[in-house]
């Protein structure tokens, strides 16, 4: 019985377990591969403005054409890019091909603002620092007005002194500030007023039951009164039907992303898309 039992205290690793060891260790090599490949792609997903149904404001959201599994979306790579610390390098070549890109849009759509995701392992990477964003900027001639910086509230809970920095370096370059998938983390809010932040958006999990007098509809709603008195902007995530929209304009929403407006497309599209849809940028 007691070598019964040893062995089952150390049996830990499952043929089920290797396989996924295997699986894990191709997709980093790959992951490596990819980037020198040029296999990630930017694809954008347009955020509309509810009053005016105007577009000006696109997030950037990676994906991978992988060779044989054809493209992956990321939440197939990102976990692991993360725990690898291939992210950073994923991230700044992601950055830098939105920066190139708005080098071409500034002309056409000089106020249109693209949201980048950066997530808190990148603000902790020693080898990451804000400054490559900032000094890219700078070497483009781009104005950081052209850029939000999506961040989770996890990051601000446990924000250490780098991290503060490079989000003031953010703010001073002109960059906006949001908060992703909010509502999603911990449920402290006293972050809200050791940071600015200009944006505010609703994780898609509160937006897609809203219904008339739902509690999800009241949550949304404490949401925007809260964010609106302390200065900042909402963006629904998730929008997918005209009931979701009416109801979060109703309730004040500025901004709405989701599959009722568009997935998200290539810069292509996203061209098309805008020239389709106005003649005139704001800035918001
Ligand atoms: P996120 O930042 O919250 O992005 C929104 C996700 O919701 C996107 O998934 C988008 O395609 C999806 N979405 C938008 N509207 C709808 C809708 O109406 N219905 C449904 N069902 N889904 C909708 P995606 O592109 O798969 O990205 C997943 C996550 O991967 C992102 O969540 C973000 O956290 C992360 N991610 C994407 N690109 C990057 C990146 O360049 N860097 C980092 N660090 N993370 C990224
Ligand atoms: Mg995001
Ligand atoms: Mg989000
Ligand atoms: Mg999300």
């Amino acid at each position: 019985v007691a070598k019964e039992q040893g062995r089952n205290r150390y049996q830990y690793f499952t043929p089920v377990m290797q396989e996924e060891a295997l699986k894990r260790m191709r997709l980093i090599s790959d992951l490596w591969g990819a980037l020198n490949d040029n296999q990630f792609r930017v694809y954008y997903q347009p955020i509309v403005e509810l009053a005016t149904g105007a577009i000006f404001k696109a997030e950037a959201l990676i994906r991978w054409q992988h060779p044989t599994r054809g493209l992956v979306g990321p939440n197939d790579f990102i976990p692991v890019a993360e725990d690898t610390g291939l992210i950073v390098d994923i991230g700044d070549w992601l950055f830098n091909e939105v920066a190139s890109q708005m080098v071409k849009w500034k002309q056409h759509y000089p106020n249109l603002q693209v949201s980048v995701n950066k997530s808190p392992v990148q603000f902790r990477s020693v080898h990451d620092n804000c400054s490559n964003w900032i000094e890219r900027l700078e070497q483009l001639g781009l104005s950081g007005e052209n850029f939000i910086v999506e961040i989770t509230e996890g990051l601000l809970l446990d924000a250490r002194d780098s991290v503060v920095s490079q989000l003031n370096a953010f703010r001073e370059a002109g960059m906006k500030i949001a908060i992703d998938d909010f509502g999603t983390g911990y449920s402290s809010l006293a972050y809200l007023r050791k940071f600015d932040i200009d944006f505010v958006k609703i994780d898609r999990s509160f937006t897609s039951n809203i219904t008339p007098n739902s509690s999800d509809m009241v949550l949304c709603e404490a949401i925007i009164e809260m964010s609106h008195k302390l200065g900042m902007k909402v963006i629904a995530e998730g929008v997918e039907t005209d009931e979701q929209r009416d109801l979060l304009r109703n309730a004040d929403c500025d901004f709405a992303q989701g599959y009722l407006y568009s997935k998200p497309i290539t810069v292509d599209q996203f061209e098309q898309l805008l020239n389709a849809t106005q003649s005139n940028f704001t800035l918001n």
